[in-house]
């Protein structure tokens, strides 16, 4: 089970993989957007890690305020979908003290329904949408232990973040490209299947 101790160590694991990452996630925003995915995302995540250290009454509590930090610290168009996984995520987990095998399926499922609603977009636009819905349903799939199915789901957001290579942008920046989006990897599915290895490193 995940409680507000192994969600903590996640969103610790996260901050450290984007500030790694992060000129990688610019280098494919470049190509395709604006070049400051990278830059967005470590603002982001390095104002949810300066939370992490607050008392928290339950993981609901601890992933509204990543939502809300997530939305208020980021500019670009990632700080709102990720900020409304997070809350959705959050109400979804209501009055837990851990997420079993189910409980954080619901609350994932809960984000990426969020994402699709306030992004107003869905699975085959060339967005972080196209590494969330794999990861989901390699999770749903490998379902029997939580370790087996976020591995799983680790492993589908990687699968999902490189299909996005061929892909034409329908949604976001890089659909002012038309046909020239195609050939590059989308910046916001290469960080979510970062967050995803997060949470794997978390149950291994
Ligand atoms: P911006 O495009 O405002 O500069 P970022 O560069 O931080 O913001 O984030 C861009 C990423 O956000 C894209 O690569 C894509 O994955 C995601 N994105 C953009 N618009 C949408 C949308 N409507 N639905 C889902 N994801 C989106
Ligand atoms: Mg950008
Ligand atoms: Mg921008």
């Amino acid at each position: 089970e995940l409680g507000l101790h192994e969600l903590t160590t996640w969103l610790r694991r996260c901050t450290e993989l984007i500030d790694e990452n992060a000129p990688h996630l610019t280098d494919l925003d470049a190509a395709i957007g604006d070049a400051d995915h990278g830059a967005n995302m470590q603002r982001g995540f390095d104002a949810v890690a300066g939370i992490l250290d607050g008392e928290y009454e339950d993981v609901q509590a601890l992933m509204k305020k990543v939502g809300m930090t997530l939305v208020s610290s980021v500019g670009g168009a990632s700080g709102p979908l990720y900020g409304t996984f997070f809350l959705r995520f959050a109400t979804s987990a209501k009055g837990a003290d851990a997420l079993d095998l189910h409980a954080l399926f619901a609350a994932l499922q809960a984000g990426v329904h969020g994402i699709e609603e306030r992004g107003k977009s869905m699975i085959g636009q060339k967005t972080m949408l196209d590494a969330w819905v794999p990861a989901l349903d390699a999770y749903q799939r490998a379902g029997e232990t939580l370790q087996g199915a976020v591995l799983a789901g680790a492993a589908g957001a990687q699968e999902g973040r490189d299909a996005t290579g061929p892909m034409e942008a329908t949604k976001g920046r890089a659909s002012y490209l038309g046909e020239r989006s195609v050939g590059h990897i989308d910046p916001g599915a290469a960080s979510t299947a970062l967050l995803w290895e997060a949470l794997a490193d978390v149950v291994r």
